[in-house]
């Protein structure tokens, strides 16, 4: 079973009225990929994102993947990718036999520092291969410096991937996220801001892009008296059911987004002061969903072990927290491709927690991590004043 009365990092919130889709599918029978839901889903999500399509999947993903097909990534290949990632912006690259190269982090958003990216392009440009994607990932909702990349994008004629999961609810210079460059993706996972259960959207104003990726996502099957296929497909589209989850989560995208908002400026106003953490501000034009409020442990003796000390003092009280995720290139299984940068992702992992986020944590659960994590950091605050004084 699992465990009630837990405070969760970010745990789905559901409206209510999510169950009524849900039931007029099965009432009409529509429970296959196709109906009413994806149908109603995918216009909420173009109004949303001002495109003319959007192609539903069933994850992140597999989204990732197909703008990775589209974008004709094959083995031999390269795509630069931000080293602080998740493995499922990664994963997709492997899928395709391409080689990522993994670009560290800037302080300022955690995202990837667009002069590690140009670096990358003029030394491959130099060399005469130049890579055939970048992904741009906004980790944790935050948005990346976009518009840099958008430029870079252009200058050095390597498309453009958004691998906005994270960032449904986010804008950069008034735009949505998941609408720069030449396709952006979202995830409805469970844990995100707003969920299908599972799922994910591929976003492009390229209707053509679109409508390819909805032929490929379906077995790349052409739909003559029998099955023609001309190329190879996959068997990614979403489910009618789970769109009726994502068709009545999206009214309340403005209220979640909001809500999250909240919580990090309770965090920040609440916990700051202590002196040992701290929480990046928005850079100017950006508003992050802020899918979990991530606090950064600094001025202690040692960072790294009171990071760990309070996930566990966390856990010790009932509250999931998490670690920002550990750098794909130190990782088992990538470690053995090209990293670029210095040490901001592995500084970054090593003081980094992500605080409980959801909006659907009440108001004495949030309290309650405030005054837990609170207590604990005062304890280094004292700490660190003698350590300052030493040095
Ligand atoms: C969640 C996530 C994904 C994968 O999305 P799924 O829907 O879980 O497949 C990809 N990239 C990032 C940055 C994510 O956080």
């Amino acid at each position: 079973m699992f465990k009630k009365n837990k405070v969760w990092l970010s745990s789905p919130h559901l409206n209510g009225s999510e169950i009524n889709y849900i039931q007029e599918a099965f009432a009409d029978n529509w429970v296959s990929p196709y109906g009413d839901n994806i149908e109603a889903f995918e216009s909420q999500l173009e109004a949303y994102f001002d495109v003319p399509d959007v192609a539903l999947v069933n994850s992140g993903t597999a989204a990732i993947h197909l703008a990775l097909v589209l974008s004709d990534v094959k083995q031999g290949d390269e795509v630069i990718v931000p080293a602080l990632n998740f493995a499922g912006c990664v994963n997709p690259i492997l899928y395709q036999k391409a080689t990522p190269l993994f670009a560290d982090s800037e302080y300022d958003t955690f995202n990837v520092d667009p002069n590690i990216v140009e670096d990358i392009l003029r030394s491959r440009r130099h060399s005469g291969k130049m890579p055939k994607a970048i992904i741009a990932v906004d980790l944790f909702g935050i948005p990346s410096q976009l518009k840099q990349l958008e430029y870079l994008s252009e200058k050095y004629g390597v498309p453009l991937i958004e691998d906005a999961a994270d960032a449904i609810g986010s804008t950069y210079k008034e735009k949505p996220l998941g609408t720069f460059g030449k396709a952006g993706i979202i995830s409805f996972n469970g844990n995100k801001v707003i969920t299908t259960s599972g799922g994910g959207a591929l976003i492009s104003s390229d209707a053509a892009l679109i409508a390819r990726a909805k032929y490929l996502s379906n077995q790349a099957r052409k739909i003559i008296p029998y099955y023609q296929h001309d190329t190879v497909g996959y068997n990614y589209m979403m489910s009618n059911i789970l769109a009726g989850i994502g068709r009545g989560q999206m009214p309340s995208l403005p209220e979640r987004v909001a809500r999250r908002r909240e919580i990090f400026d309770i965090y920040k106003n609440a916990l700051e002061d202590t002196g040992v953490i701290e929480f990046k501000k928005d850079i100017p034009g950006a508003v992050s969903n802020r899918w979990l409020s991530v606090g950064l442990i600094s001025n202690t003796q040692d960072n790294r072990k009171v990071r760990d000390e309070l996930f566990y003092r966390l856990a010790d009280k009932g509250i999931e927290s998490r670690p920002v995720w550990k750098p794909m290139h130190q990782q088992p299984a990538f470690h053995s491709f090209p990293f670029f940068g210095g040490n901001v992702a592995e500084d970054l992992f090593q003081r980094g927690l992500c605080l409980p986020s959801g909006s659907n944590m009440t108001e004495e659960e949030l309290q309650w991590v405030v005054s837990v994590t609170r207590e604990f950091l005062l304890g280094h605050s004292a700490a660190a004043k003698t350590f300052q004084k030493a040095v």
